[in-house]
C-alpha cells in the first residue's frame, strides 16, 4: 500500500523504528536506509524514488512468471471469496489442495506421486529431516539418523534448515548444526579446485560422500541432501563428473536422496526440475518459491512412491503446519503452473531465452575482473578476481562483490553478490532485449568496480 505524501526518508525512518530485517545488519541498515520497492511489472521493479530497476534475481529466485500477472490476483480473489482458509489436519481436505497435489504429481518425476504441503522452503526441510528419520524408524532401522549435506549448501533458516545447510555464519549463531547432520565438501571448482581440472575435482568432491558413508557406517546414514545447483552458495554449477559419480555412489547403498528443488524447481534450469536436468531420481524433493512464482507463500515436499508407501503404513506422522496446503496459496500455485504450461515458458527458457542468456553472459568472461562465468538455463554466476590465472580475490571480505552489487543497484539492476561471486536468476519470461539490457548493465558495473579498485 502506498503511503502517499511521505518522502522516502520518512518511510525509511518508520521502517527502522519497527522492522528488523532478515539476513541484515540492522544497525548499519538504519544508517544507510532500506530501499523501498513499491510496485513491479514484468521483469521491472519500481522504487519509492520512481527508479525502474531490472530484477535480475526474480525477487529471491521465485518470481518465475514475472510480476503483474492478473490471473494470479484473480485466482486468489476467487478462492478468498469461496474459502480463504481451512486446514488439512484432522481428516480434512479442500479442492485447491486436491487439485494442486494432483498437478504436482503430474509435473514431477514419474515415481513421485504424493506431496506434503508446507508454507516455505525451510518448512520443507524441517519436514525432510523428520520424514526421513520416521521412514527409517518405521522400517525398523531407527539407527539410520544421520543426514549428510554439503558445506556452503543452503536449505533454509529454521533450526533444521540452517543445520542441514552448510553456511558457517549461520551455524555460528544459535548453536547449530543440531546433532545428526554432517557436511562434506562442495563441488565448487573455482574456489576450491586448486590445480585439479574441473572434471577431476568433481569426482573428488563426489567421492567425499563415499568416504563419509564408510566413516559413519551405512547403518547410521538416513539420507544425502543436495541442491542440483547450489543457489545461495553462489550458483555453483557442479563439474560434469559430479552428479554421475554421486549417483554411482548412492546406488551402492540404501540411503535416501533428497534433492532440494526450492530454487531449481519450476523451470529455473530450463527443465521443470533440476532433477530432470541432471537425471536424478530423488526420494524426497523439497520445493517452494517458483511453485507460486512467489505471489503467495507455499511449498511442499514431493515424496517418492517408495517413501510414501512407508509413511502411509507408518501410522500417525506427527508433523504439519497451520498453512499446509493453504487454499488461497494453493489456488494461486495452480494458476501459476497453468501459465507455465500454457505459455510454454519453461520450454522457451530451455530452447530460446536460456541459451541466449548464457551466450550473452559468457561474453562477460572477457572482462579483466572476471575469472569465470557459468550458468544453466536461467541462472548464472561470474567470479570477480584480481588474477584470472591464480583465481585469487581482492581481499578476504568479499568487498569487490559488495561494491559491484551497489553499483548495479544504482544503475538499475538487481544482481546479487555472494562474496565475490555475482549471481543472477531473472524471471523466466525475460525477453531477448531485456537480457541485452541486463548484460550491458552488468558490464558497466564491472567497469565501475574496476575503476574503483584502480583508484584504491
Ligand atoms: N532451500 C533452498 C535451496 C533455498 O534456496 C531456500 C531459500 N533461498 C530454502 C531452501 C529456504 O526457503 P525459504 O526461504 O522459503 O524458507
Amino acid at each position: 500500500m502506498q503511503q502517499s505524501g511521505q518522502s522516502t526518508a520518512q518511510k525509511q525512518e518508520k521502517n527502522h523504528s519497527h522492522h528488523l530485517h532478515p539476513f541484515s545488519d540492522n544497525g548499519a541498515l538504519k544508517e544507510e536506509g532500506a530501499r523501498i520497492i513499491e510496485s513491479a511489472q514484468g521483469v521491472y521493479l519500481y522504487d519509492s524514488d520512481g527508479n525502474q530497476i531490472l530484477d535480475g534475481m526474480a525477487g529471491l529466485w521465485c518470481v518465475n512468471i514475472g510480476y503483474g500477472r492478473q490471473e494470479l490476483v484473480e485466482a486468489a480473489c476467487h478462492q478468498m471469496k469461496e474459502l480463504p482458509y481451512y486446514n488439512t489436519f484432522f481428516k480434512t481436505t479442500h479442492n485447491p489442495a486436491i487439485q494442486l497435489a494432483e498437478k504436482l504429481a503430474e509435473i514431477t518425476p514419474e515415481h513421485m506421486n504424493h506431496v506434503f504441503f508446507t508454507g516455505s522452503g525451510s518448512e520443507c526441510n524441517d519436514t525432510v529431516l523428520r520424514m526421513v528419520r520416521h521412514y527409517w524408524a518405521t522400517k525398523d532401522q531407527p539407527a539410520k539418523q544421520v543426514i549428510i549435506s554439503r558445506e556452503n549448501a543452503y536449505h533454509g533458516s529454521t533450526v533444521a534448515g540452517a543445520s542441514l545447510g552448510g553456511m558457517k555464519p549461520m551455524h555460528k549463531q544459535g548453536g547449530l548444526p543440531i546433532p545428526g547432520i554432517v557436511h562434506i565438501q562442495q563441488p565448487y571448482w573455482f574456489g576450491e579446485g586448486g590445480d585439479l581440472s574441473p572434471e577431476a575435482f568433481g569426482l573428488k568432491a563426489a567421492q567425499a560422500l563415499d568416504e563419509k558413508i564408510l566413516e559413519l557406517g551405512e547403518d547410521k546414514v538416513a539420507a544425502f541432501i543436495a541442491e542440483p545447483i547450489q543457489g545461495a552458495g553462489g550458483v555453483i554449477v557442479p563439474p560434469s563428473t559430479y552428479w554421475p559419480e554421486i549417483k554411482r555412489i548412492l546406488n551402492k547403498y540404501d540411503i535416501l536422496l533428497v534433492v532440494d528443488e526450492v530454487i531449481c524447481g519450476f523451470g529455473r534450469t530450463g527443465e521443470w526440475f533440476g532433477s530432470d536436468y541432471y537425471g536424478l531420481k530423488p526420494d524426497l524433493m523439497p520445493m517452494a518459491k517458483g511453485m507460486s512464482s512467489g505471489y503467495l507463500p507455499i511449498g511442499g515436499v514431493m515424496v517418492s512412491d517408495r517413501v510414501a508407501s512407508v509413511v502411509q503404513a507408518g501410522g500417525d506422522f506427527n508433523h504439519g503446519f497451520t498453512y499446509s496446503g493453504h487454499p488461497t496459496a494453493a489456488a494461486v500455485a495452480l494458476e501459476n503452473i497453468k501459465i507455465l504450461q500454457n505459455e510454454n515458458i519453461i520450454e522457451k527458457a530451455k530452447t530460446e531465452t536460456g541459451p541466449y542468456l548464457q551466450k550473452r553472459w559468457a561474453e562477460l568472461a572477457d572482462h579483466p575482473l572476471v575469472g569465470e562465468t557459468r550458468g544453466v538455463g536461467m541462472v548464472a554466476a561470474l567470479e570477480i578476481t584480481n588474477n584470472k590465472e591464480a583465481r585469487t580475490r581482492f581481499d578476504d571480505e568479499g568487498t569487490a562483490g559488495t561494491i559491484c552489487r551497489d553499483f548495479c543497484f544504482k544503475n538499475g539492476l538487481v544482481m546479487r553478490a555472494v562474496g565475490d561471486t555475482m549471481i543472477i536468476s531473472p524471471p523466466l519470461i525475460i525477453s531477448h532485449a531485456e537480457i541485452d539490457e541486463l548484460v550491458t548493465k552488468a558490464q558497466k558495473c564491472l567497469d565501475l568496480t574496476m575503476e574503483y579498485f584502480k583508484s584504491w
